[in-house]
């Protein structure tokens, strides 16, 4: 279904439901004009019709917010399909390429290395749907032990370099820790997956001039900060809670041209929630970066 005869879709469940509320309360108010005197008809009449109006109303809402459920469905299976499709073509190519002409030794050694970033970014989009799939599933069983917090922060910052090919100065690192290291109780694969996503996401929103500056901070002695700041595209206000939600993708013409499935942000939180955390997104406004903040407690 397109946009627009969704859309309409939408605009006919709204118009339905307000005529449907109209002729209940049109019927009610007959009602009491016509038997002004049956008090126990009356009372039954009028509780019968308020029923009926709540559940109409109930039952509108509910539609629209399926309708809406499914376009985001629709979006994330066309955003999924694309993820897997663009490098799948990509390894295919190479391959034929290889296969039927004689490539120099440099040109393979270059083939080479799109296949595996290529193969590395199928995976990495399937490991992101199979995370999410369990981050739905609250009693999945995790193997929690205690980890350095700025250790795996640094580990995840290193790995973020390398897959996007950064020059040392485009993610700053800053640990600002008093006493102890700070540790938590977690499940490390998990922890690693969620800094990760916050870390890709900052690089994908820069855009243009990738600056994002991670700090690992100590609040107190039961807390611990990660916070990840990047200067891209930001983040409108209505926006700042909506971007956890499964599937949910921030609309608008810069954000269609950065790929994603809208599932980032979702396993972030439920993995923080898992580990007793709390995740939170600030931002000025469009165009004026974002920080996104992870607190975990300490052990
Ligand atoms: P994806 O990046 O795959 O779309 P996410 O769940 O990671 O999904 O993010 C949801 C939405 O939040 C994104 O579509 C984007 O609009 C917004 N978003 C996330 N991180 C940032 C960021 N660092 N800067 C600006 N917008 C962001």
């Amino acid at each position: 279904m397109s946009v627009s005869s969704r859309r309409k879709s939408i605009a006919f469940f709204i118009t339905l439901g307000a005529c449907l509320v109209a002729l209940a309360i049109a019927l009610n108010v007959s009602w009491i004009l016509l038997n002004p005197r049956e008090i126990a008809l009356l009372v039954f009449g009028i509780i019968f019709f308020l029923l009926i109006i709540t559940g109409l109303v109930l039952n509108t809402t509910f539609l629209i917010r399926e309708i809406r459920r499914n376009e985001q469905h629709d979006a994330f299976i066309n955003a999924v399909t694309h993820e897997l499709k663009t490098p799948l073509t990509s390894i295919r190519l190479h391959l034929e390429t290889l296969q039927k002409r004689e490539v120099d030794e440099n040109k393979r050694r270059e083939f080479y290395d799109v296949m595996l970033a290529d193969s590395d970014r199928l995976l990495q989009t399937v490991e992101q749907v199979l995370r999410a799939g369990q981050s739905g599933q609250r009693r999945r069983k995790t193997n929690l032990r205690k980890i350095d917090v700025g250790e795996l922060v640094r580990e995840c910052v290193d790995l973020t370099r390398v897959r996007y090919h950064l020059g040392p100065d485009a993610i700053g690192l800053v640990e600002s820790v008093n006493g102890e290291r700070p540790q938590v109780k977690a499940d490390v694969d998990e922890l690693r997956a969620a800094i990760s996503n916050l870390l890709d996401n900052a690089v994908k929103y820069s855009v243009k001039d990738i600056q994002v500056s991670v700090e690992v901070a100590t609040l107190d002695d039961k807390k611990v900060a990660v916070r990840i700041q990047d200067r891209g595209v930001g983040i409108p206000p209505a926006q700042l809670k909506r971007i956890f939600k499964r599937f949910y993708r921030v609309p608008g013409r810069v954000m269609a041209r950065v790929k994603g499935t809208g599932l980032g942000l979702f396993i972030v939180r439920s993995v923080v929630d898992k580990h007793g955390g709390r995740v939170f997104a600030e931002s000025e406004g469009s165009g004026k970066g974002s920080k996104f903040t992870i607190q975990l407690p300490r052990v």
